[in-house]
């Protein structure tokens, strides 16, 4: 699926291996430099939060939104807050709607972070 802001990604503009350490490429320090200048940033690493977090691509490889495949396995530490406070705001009974307006974040985030929290009580 392509979305508008793909269009502003400057990756597209550059040379495309050095995303994926170990291809021919220098690696991801140089990937890195361009994402904390690229514009839609933000967008690029929500889209690979969102498509690790469904369960149907499994891991994206190489560097998303300025992180690393490893990086990204490890909340940030405002997304660890912020998905505390959407466990906490559903255990209280809570609509995912309404926590979505409370919080200023998307539907899919919060069905996001409640499914990994009932995969995580599961095991
Ligand atoms: S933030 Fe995403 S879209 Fe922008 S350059 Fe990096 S990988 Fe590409």
């Amino acid at each position: 699926m392509k979305y508008e802001w793909m269009d502003q990604a400057l990756c597209a503009q550059v040379d495309p291996d050095l995303w994926f350490p170990g291809g021919a490429g220098s690696g991801s320090h140089k990937a890195k430099k361009v994402c904390e200048v690229c514009p839609v940033s933000a967008e690029c690493g929500g889209y690979a939060d969102l498509l690790e977090g469904d369960g149907s691509n499994g891991r994206r490889h190489g560097m998303w939104g300025g992180r690393s495949a490893q990086q990204r396995t490890k909340p940030r530490p405002r997304d660890a807050a912020r998905d505390a406070a959407i466990v906490r705001l559903t255990d209280r009974g809570i609509s995912p709607a309404e926590i979505a307006e409370r919080l200023d974040i998307s539907d899919r985030t919060v069905a996001r972070v409640i499914a990994a929290h009932r995969e995580q009580e599961v095991a």
